[in-house]
Formats: C-alpha cells, sequence, structure tokens
C-alpha cells in the first residue's frame, strides 16, 4: 500500500485524520489483505478508496515451497506487469529471514548470478519492496510464524536504488507500524562505495553486507565486473570507515566456485584483508548453487576453505543454504527462464 498516497487522498476527502491511522494499523500491523477487510471503516468509505487506490503494490503469481519445508519463494507482478521474487528463509530456531528484491533484475552482471544475466528494468519503489515483506508476514502468520529479519540481497543492487531502499527500511522500522528493530535488517551490496558511506551516516543502526567473493583484484574482476569501477582497495576503505563509525559488525559474503575463488591463495588474500578488523570482520562461506556458467566447490573443500580462514584468525561461518530446490538461494532469483 502506498501509504503517501492514502493520507494524502484522505486529506482532499477532509476525512478524520484517526482513518488514516486505522487504515495503517491493518495493512501493517493486523495483516489484512484488501479494502473489505478494513471493518473500522463505513462500505462507502472502502469502496471509494478502493476505487482511487489499490490495497496492494503487488499480486502473488506463485509460491514455491520448498521440499525441506525450510524456504518459500514468491513471485510478484508490480501494477506496471514487472516481475520480482521473494524468499523466506525458515531457520530452525524459529527466526524466519526475508530475502527482498530492490529493482528488477540488476545492471551488475556478477557473472555467477542469475539476475545479473537478466539485466536491468528499473528500480522499486519504497512501497515495493515494502510490501514484498507484507506478503510475506501474511503467509508466516498462516503458517504459525512471523517475519524476525529482513535482507536485502534478492533481485538488484540495493545501494543503486539507495533512497527508495532507505525509505523501506523506514516503513519496516515505523513503530507505529510493522515495528522491524533496525538491528534485524541487513543491506547487501557488491561493493558501491558511495553507499557504503553514505549508509555509515544514517541513524538507523542496519547491518552491512559485502558480496565480496574474492580478495585477489583479477579473480574478483573476472566474476564482478564491478571490481573494475570499485577496485577491493577502495571497497576495503570505505568499509573500514562504515566500520570505525558505526562499531557495528560487517559480513562478507563469499560463494565459493570450484577452482575460481576456492584456493589456499585465495584463502590467504582474504585472511590478509580481514585480519585488521578481525573484531568487525565476518566471512559468510556460502555454497553455490549451479546456475549454469560455474561448478560449486564440493563440501569437503568448502569446509577446508572455512578451516583455512580460521586458521589465519578470520570469524568465518559456512553457510547452510535455503531453497535450491525451488531456485530461492544466492544467485538464483530469475524470473525469466534459465
Ligand atoms: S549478485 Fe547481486 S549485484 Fe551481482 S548481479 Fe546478482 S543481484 Fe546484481
Amino acid at each position: 500500500m502506498d501509504l503517501v498516497r492514502l493520507g494524502t487522498t484522505l486529506r482532499d476527502r477532509k476525512e478524520p485524520a484517526f482513518r488514516f491511522g486505522q487504515a495503517k494499523k491493518a495493512f501493517t500491523v493486523d495483516l489484512v489483505d484488501s479494502w473489505e477487510g478494513l471493518t473500522t471503516w463505513s462500505k462507502t468509505l472502502r469502496a471509494d478508496m478502493a476505487e482511487e487506490m489499490s490495497w496492494d503494490e503487488l499480486t502473488v503469481l506463485e509460491t514455491l515451497e520448498g521440499k525441506a519445508g525450510d524456504a518459500v519463494k514468491f513471485l510478484f507482478a508490480c501494477e506496471d506487469g514487472a516481475k520480482i521474487e521473494t524468499v523466506v528463509m525458515r531457520h530452525e530456531d524459529d527466526r524466519n529471514t526475508v530475502c527482498v528484491s530492490s529493482q528488477v533484475g540488476c545492471p551488475m552482471k556478477c557473472a555467477f548470478c542469475a539476475t545479473g544475466a537478466m539485466g536491468f528494468t528499473r528500480n522499486l519503489t519504497a512501497e515495493e519492496i515494502f510490501d514484498q515483506v507484507i506478503h510475506a508476514a501474511r503467509w508466516l502468520e498462516k503458517h504459525g510464524g512471523k517475519v524476525t529479519n529482513v535482507v536485502y540481497m534478492g533481485m538488484g543492487e540495493p545501494m543503486h536504488n539507495y533512497d527508495e531502499v532507505m525509505r523501506s527500511v523506514r516503513l519496516l522500522n515505523d513503530g507505529e507500524g510493522f515495528s522491524l528493530g533496525a538491528r534485524h535488517i541487513s543491506i547487501s551490496t557488491c561493493g558501491i562505495v558511495a553507499g557504503i558511506l553514505k549508509l555509515a551516516e544514517e541513524p538507523e543502526q542496519v547491518n552491512l553486507a559485502v558480496s565480496l567473493h574474492s580478495a585477489v583484484p583479477a579473480t574478483r574482476t573476472r566474476i564482478m565486473p564491478v571490481n573494475e569501477v570499485y577496485p577491493i582497495d577502495s571497497l576495503m576503505k570505505a568499509v573500514a570507515t562504515y566500520a570505525e563509525k558505526t562499531n557495528r559488525k560487517v559480513f562478507f559474503e563469499y560463494l565459493l566456485l570450484d577452482g575460481i575463488n576456492d584456493t589456499k591463495k585465495e584463502a590467504a588474500a582474504l585472511v590478509k584483508l580481514m585480519i585488521k578488523n578481525k573484531r568487525l570482520y565476518h566471512a559468510n562461506v556460502i555454497k553455490y548453487h549451479d546456475t549454469h556458467v560455474f561448478t560449486p566447490t564440493p563440501r569437503d573443500r568448502r569446509l577446508q576453505f572455512v578451516t583455512w580462514l580460521h586458521e589465519g584468525g578470520i570469524p568465518a561461518t559456512a553457510r547452510r543454504s535455503f531453497g535450491e530446490d525451488i531456485h530461492a538461494a544466492c544467485g538464483q532469483l530469475a524470473t525469466e527462464k534459465r
């Protein structure tokens, strides 16, 4: 729902101010899914507003549940027909993380990523981002859960849609609305220096994740063209500034690609990059999911890579995967056929 437009429309109609609060609560707290469900309003007002604007920004086209029951993927259509995907990861400890998209497609062309192969269509609005979480929250409510975390790690580069992403963070964080604590929200970037420095100045205490995937310049440029614009040195300088200003942990995401970035030399380069700030840096080593370009590093060598990082004194975790069978895992989101 576009809450800004709702407020303006109600003011233009000279409705009492509390009507806005009733609708906002119904949408963001009670998770009501249509104008008809807004029973604190008269039938006439509901019908008039339904003519004026839609309740949801997104329509669910498909809901896919992973066999293991630990992941759900939604395919949404925006009002202009653009399609996006959102994933809910259901953790064993009852946490539910919603992975939202911030753009339709992505311009960054990371070689391992199905979204990157789609190209870029447009930025999402804050309302379209927020609605992904609202839909996930409705689904979770029906299945005995609630949203505990939101990560901006779906389709798109959030820092290239900075203002709308931050507006959506504020919608999520709003104490009179959805009320998700900023510390439960993470923004991931492929390494946009300007965005990292801007985020360091924000009052909201959101977490930062950096998709690094190699600490060796030539390897990183091969798999992430952004490295030519923002080389590792400038990226790490920005991350260090962020860590110093916020005193918050930074997570480095590292997908293991067989024979590309999983060697001992690559692990040593990563240790060298992170060691100076190991109190605040953490590496998440992730299984790659075959999108027909690279081959995943086998499990024993993934564990070996993590051991090399530990031996070098770096906090690192081999992260488990969610929803591989429904193409919901890292690097797999794409609304066009593969
Ligand atoms: S990994 Fe992220 S930044 Fe890179 S192409 Fe995919 S969606 Fe874009």
